[in-house]
This record gives C-alpha cells, sequence and structure tokens, in this order.
C-alpha cells in the first residue's frame, strides 16, 4: 500500500492510474479506523480497480466547544488495517496540506440540514460538504462509500453529487455494530465504563420502535416520537438530542405512517460527557 500527505503526489499517482484505464473506489474517513470504515473499504475493494482511502480529522465540520481536540487518533493502526484489506493507497494529508490558506469559498447546504444533526450542530454539513468536495477534486474517484451510520451525511452528499452534475457514484454502506448492538464508532473509546454499558440501549430502542412501526397498531408520529423519547429517556442516563422519525433519504416530517410509502429513518443523538453518539435503523413501510 501507498501512502501519500500531499495532493501533489497523489493527483500524479492517481493520473497514472487513470491513464492504464483503472477505475478507483475511494473511501474518505477521520481514521481511528474500526470494521465500519473496514467494511467500505472492502466492498469497494469488490467494485473498483484500485481503493483510494483518505484519513483527515476536518476542522471545518467541528463546531466550538465539539471533540475536535480529543477525536481518538493512530496513524499506524490505521495504516496496517487499511493494508490489510487491500486499500491501494491511503492519502493522509495534514490540515496545512488541505487548508494552506482560508478558504475562499465554501459551501452552504440548504437542504436536509435544519433538521437532526444540523439543527445541534450549525454548520456542521457545510465542512462536510467542502471537505468532500475537496476531496473529489483530488482523488476523482468513479465509486465514493459511504456509511448508512451518518445517514444524514449520506443523503447531504448524495443531493450534492446530482446538484454538482459529478461523474461519481454514491454507494451506501449498512452499519457496522458491537456484538451488544453498539453502532461502531471512533468515538465509543471516549465513553466511559458506564456510558458503554448502558450505549447499546441506543439501537435497542430504535429497534424496538421499528419493529412497533411494522405492527402497523401505532401510526401517528408525533405519539410515537414521544413514546421513543420517554423510552430512551427512561433507558439511558445521556442527555438526548433528538430522538425523531422521518423519511429518508428526503429527511421530512411526517405526520401519520399510514399515509407513506417508501423507507423511513429513526434516528437518534445522545450527548454524553465527552462524546455524541448518533445511531439510526431504516425500515420501508410501503404497504
Ligand atoms: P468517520 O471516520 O466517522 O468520518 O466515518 C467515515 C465513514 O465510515 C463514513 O462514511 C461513516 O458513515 C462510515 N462509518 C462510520 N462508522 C460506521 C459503522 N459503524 N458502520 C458503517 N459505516 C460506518
Amino acid at each position: 500500500m501507498e501512502q501519500f500527505t500531499t495532493i501533489k503526489s497523489i493527483k500524479n499517482w492517481i493520473k497514472e492510474q487513470k491513464k492504464n484505464g483503472k477505475q478507483i473506489g475511494f473511501v474518505p474517513t477521520m481514521g481511528f479506523l474500526h470494521e465500519g470504515h473496514l467494511s467500505l473499504m472492502k466492498k469497494a475493494r469488490e467494485e473498483n480497480d484500485i481503493v483510494v482511502a483518505s484519513i483527515f480529522v476536518n476542522p471545518l465540520q467541528f463546531g466550538e466547544g465539539e471533540d475536535y481536540e480529543t477525536y481518538p487518533r493512530d496513524e499506524k493502526r490505521d495504516y496496517e488495517l487499511a493494508k490489510g484489506v487491500g486499500v491501494d493507497a491511503l492519502f493522509t494529508p495534514t490540515v496545512q496540506e488541505m487548508y494552506p490558506q482560508p478558504m475562499s469559498a465554501t459551501f452552504i447546504v440548504h437542504k436536509g440540514v435544519d433538521v437532526l444533526c444540523g439543527a445541534n450542530r450549525p454548520g456542521h454539513f457545510d465542512g462536510v460538504a467542502t471537505v468532500v468536495m475537496k476531496l473529489f477534486g483530488i482523488i476523482t474517484p468513479d465509486r465514493a462509500y459511504f456509511g448508512l451510520k451518518d445517514a444524514q451525511q449520506l443523503a447531504v452528499l448524495e443531493n450534492l453529487v446530482r446538484d454538482y452534475h459529478l461523474d461519481i457514484e454514491i454507494v451506501r454502506g449498512s452499519i457496522v455494530r458491537e456484538d451488544d448492538g453498539l453502532a461502531k464508532s471512533s468515538r465509543n473509546v471516549n465513553l466511559t465504563d458506564e456510558e458503554r454499558g448502558e450505549a447499546p440501549y441506543i439501537y435497542k430502542t430504535l429497534k424496538d420502535f421499528a419493529e412497533l412501526i411494522e405492527k402497523g397498531k401505532e401510526t401517528s408520529v408525533p405519539k410515537l416520537e414521544r413514546k421513543l423519547q420517554s423510552l430512551l429517556n427512561e433507558r439511558i442516563s445521556g442527555n438526548i438530542d433528538y430522538a425523531e422519525i422521518r423519511t429518508f433519504p428526503a429527511l421530512e416530517k411526517i405526520d401519520d405512517l399510514s399515509n407513506e410509502t417508501g423507507d423511513i429513518i429513526i434516528a437518534a443523538a445522545v450527548r454524553y460527557s465527552k462524546v455524541r453518539l448518533i445511531d439510526n435503523v431504516i425500515i420501508n413501510v410501503s404497504q
């Protein structure tokens, strides 16, 4: 596996690959890799000639008081893990390399960002869109892989690629979980033992609600959301940022499920002492 830290060097390497007719699959990450990231890399390995992964903790997408400084990092381990799943090139730029001067223009995302994580993290998806567009400009992939763990991010990026007519296929990867159901996340290491013990109840509660909805007895979404929030409150000590049911990927509000066809997302975000966890379950409610 090759490792590149400069934009110039990876661009040259990409140019060489393209000259040889290679199709490129790209997996952007913030590192501290786990099975969730690796599943995307494995999928990219199966579907492309060349796999490029990036590790970059993007300061632009972290708000004030968020965990940019304490975001876990382990470059050596990440290198070995990426190599182990057959990544061809690992791109690990510094902040200085990615942002040598303040950006003269950045993205402002309008759709799907006043809800869920966007409502609690103003500017977050602007930062995500800006860095992903920069990375797309550098890597020029044929396919880019993103996890449904960050479902709202996926929805935002799918819209961005459509709006800007990019010849990049966005590929969705399903959520990889720990044995007890907790969604794998680099941030899980920053949970206290007690928090880690109860955190699987976030998924358990979302799954219980997916089953309840599938049974079809209760269809009023405001009622379901109130129940969801109170059950989460009973089961966990973290602060609930949101626990909502919306359409996916449009993320629109729903009044009653009996009028709904297609995919819906049951999503929650929970704040613990040092980390904020997100999780979701997507189900199809077509009759
Ligand atoms: P991150 O390093 O957290 O920015 O994540 C990089 C990519 O991996 C994003 O597309 C995430 O959605 C995806 N990802 C993170 N955790 C998981 C998981 N548990 N299962 C599947 N994909 C994930």
